[in-house]
């Protein structure tokens, strides 16, 4: 029997995607963001999903390269470029789009003999200040790019919001007059929004937008939940009672003795754990849902166990299912509950975690 479970449904992430476009003036790209397996969802089945996306990010080559051996064709940007000559070579070879964002990359480029010419994005530092050229940099870097002679169309133009997630930013509109004005002398393409500045900052969609947790039917903001942007989301993490207990009045219930029953109860053990990504810091009272309700977490999260109350009318069956996150239980809440984002909880569900798709 599957106990530990990510069914993704492939339905809703065509629906968010649409939903995103909506959003955007009918000429703006959306570039869906794959990283990460597809923020734990699955990078090939997220892609051939989505056969009408107009092109997809990845933060490694090697996230490409997966990509293309499962006959992958729409381009794919490597955000954060190439970290050698030798994966320069292997992109070009692929077809993949690199970035530039520092001056080893840039003499790599200028270096390094490429097979085709091959497609490139210029990384503007426009205040996050982690990666990305200067402003008065800009004109070198297209300079030294375009007598390349390598490249394929014009150069792209990309930065990154660091706030974009707080709608009261004054960092948000600095970013964006930086970006307007250090990229309007060029052709390129230009893309600056995240999915937080899809969905707050329509100014900043320019001429591609780069949608990665809202796909997902994750809202950015974690005081937010998807449903509130008309997302659906996308995976449900489920699993099932391996046990239901009967549990007397003041006894506790498992590791450290953390939490402690005051009324005699049934006890619900849930066959997921941190063993299976399942975050171990999730408190007492953290949302589970099962037959039609929501029942507490009581007790810690051990490896490979989940305790609930589940009441002491409970007529919970062992086999019975449990959603831990999805339609019922929105991860922004648990991700809040537990002090981390969306983003953390999903991509570090691990292997022993089947995932299931539907809706294909
Ligand atoms: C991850 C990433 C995105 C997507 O961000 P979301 O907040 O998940 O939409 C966009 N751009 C870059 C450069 C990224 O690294």
């Amino acid at each position: 029997m599957i106990t530990a479970e990510a069914v993704i449904d492939l339905n809703a992430l065509r629906n968010n995607f649409a939903l995103l476009k909506s959003h955007c003036d009918s000429d703006t790209k959306v570039i869906a963001v794959l990283k990460g397996d597809a923020y734990g969802h699955n990078a090939i089945q997220v892609a051939r999903a989505l056969p009408n996306a107009d092109m997809f990010a990845v933060s490694r080559i090697e996230e490409a390269i997966e990509l293309r051996s499962a006959d992958i064709l729409q381009p794919i940007l490597l955000l954060e470029g190439c970290f050698c000559p030798e994966d320069l070579q292997l992109a070009a070879q692929l077809s993949l789009h690199t970035t530039i964002h520092c001056i080893e990359q840039l003499q790599d480029f200028e270096q390094t003999p490429l097979t085709q010419h091959t497609s490139v994005w210029l990384k503007l530092d426009t205040g996050m200040h982690r990666l990305g050229v200067q402003a008065d940099e800009i004109n070198t870097y297209v300079t030294r790019l375009e007598k390349s002679g390598k490249i394929a169309g014009n150069i792209g133009f990309i930065s990154h919001f660091s706030c974009a997630d707080i709608p009261s930013s004054h960092t948000t509109p600095a970013q964006l007059e930086r970006f307007k004005t250090q990229t309007q002398a060029y052709q390129g393409m230009k893309t600056l929004a995240n999915s937080a500045g899809i969905l707050y900052w329509p100014e900043s969609h320019f001429d591609a937008v780069r949608a990665g947790i809202a796909l997902y039917g994750i809202a950015p903001n974690v005081d937010e939940i998807g449903q509130h942007h008309h997302l659906t989301p996308v995976m449900t993490l489920q699993s099932r009672l391996i046990a239901v207990r009967r549990h007397q009045a003041n006894q506790p219930v498992g590791y450290g003795e953390n939490w402690t029953s005051d009324r005699e109860t049934y006890i619900g053990v849930i066959a997921m754990g941190y063993g299976d990504g399942y975050p171990r810091s999730a408190p007492n009272g953290t949302p589970v849902y099962i037959n039609g309700r929501i029942v507490p977490i009581s007790g810690r999260i051990s490896m490979d166990m989940i305790t609930v109350d589940l009441g002491p009318d409970a007529t919970d069956q062992v086999g019975d299912c449990v959603e831990l996150w999805g339609q019922h239980v929105p991860i922004e809440q648990v991700a809040k509950l537990v002090g981390t984002i969306p983003y953390e909880l999903v991509i570090q569900l691990t292997r022993r975690v089947a995932r299931t798709f539907i809706n294909e």
